[in-house]
């Protein structure tokens, strides 16, 4: 059980919040400080600005686009595809002037970034996988408490089916082999699960990725997975409550991998040491 810190001695220089526990918990929160929780020390608590990755600004992009197809769906407003081509280029001028500036080469490499979304959104509404019929909820937003979580659980679905079923979608580089995505999201698809028992007493009859990938010829795959027994229940809570406990302690500290071959932080990685300050932690940048 953790100890709430009330009024902690900050003197690390880290925001309040890095020395209590977190007001809640999301999904990709706890992915990625269980993934490094030093990256995580440098992007969400340090708040260290580095340029938004091509391939990150093209998903946003293509995330926008299928939320105001699916959003139009649902009020039944329209939908053509014309009218969700225009909210994918807004979007990607938007979050450019927002959120960026992206990590384009130069401005060919912009101009095919910007083609290749147009693209996957363009398959996406011609294939099966484009809601058909009218969805139950779009971008639902929810904060429960939960059972073995000292804070309340939070996660933002990108589609609700009608039969409850979550759906999120995924830009990918290359075709996902449906046996490791399912495992590679489990925090997040197990997450959506407790969260809308929690929330409407229902349960999922299946926990979906849709997979929208920028080859040449863009696929659209989507990947079920069956809803968590209570066995998985158990392992995600635990984990998430491991990233709670984790963050309320101020634990943060290299964990080499794989991962680290597209870490932006590598210079500031590089000049850690423990009791590293968020100032110093700037200054390594
Ligand atoms: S370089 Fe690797 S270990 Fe260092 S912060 Fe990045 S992901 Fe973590």
């Amino acid at each position: 059980m953790i100890a709430t810190v009330t009024d902690p001695p900050f003197a690390t220089g880290l925001t309040p919040w890095a020395q209590t526990l977190p007001k809640h918990i999301s999904p990709s929160a706890a992915k990625s400080y269980l993934g490094c929780s030093l990256k995580f020390y440098f992007e969400r608590v340090a708040c260290i600005r580095k340029k938004t990755p091509a391939a990150l600004h093209l998903g946003k992009a293509v995330h926008a686009a299928l939320q105001a197809f699916h959003i139009a769906r649902w009020r039944g407003a329209d939908d053509s595809p014309e009218t969700i081509a225009n909210a994918y280029e807004l979007a990607f001028l938007r979050l450019e002037r927002d959120e960026g500036p992206v990590n384009f080469d130069d401005d060919a490499e912009r101009e095919k970034c910007r083609l290749d979304g147009l693209r996957v959104v363009a398959a996406y509404l011609d294939s099966p996988e484009a809601m058909k019929e009218k969805p139950r909820a779009v971008e639902v937003l929810l904060k429960e408490d939960i059972p073995g979580l000292s804070v309340p659980l939070t996660g933002a679905m990108d589609l609700v089916e009608g039969d409850f079923t979550p759906v999120d979608f995924k830009s990918a580089a290359a075709k996902p082999d449906a046996a490791n995505a399912a495992f590679d999201h489990e925090i997040q698809l197990v997450s959506y699960q407790l969260l809308m028992e929690a929330a409407t007493g229902e349960s999922p009859p299946s926990l979906d990725l849709v997979f929208l990938v920028k080859t040449k010829t863009p696929q659209i795959i989507r990947v079920k997975s069956p809803p968590a027994d209570l066995h998985r229940k158990r392992r995600v809570t635990a984990l998430l409550e491991t990233a709670v406990e984790g963050i309320a302690s101020n634990r943060h500290h290299p964990q080499p991998g794989m991962q680290c071959s597209w870490c932006q932080f590598k210079n500031e990685c590089i000049a850690w040491l423990p009791g590293m300050t968020a100032a110093d932690a700037r200054r390594a940048a």
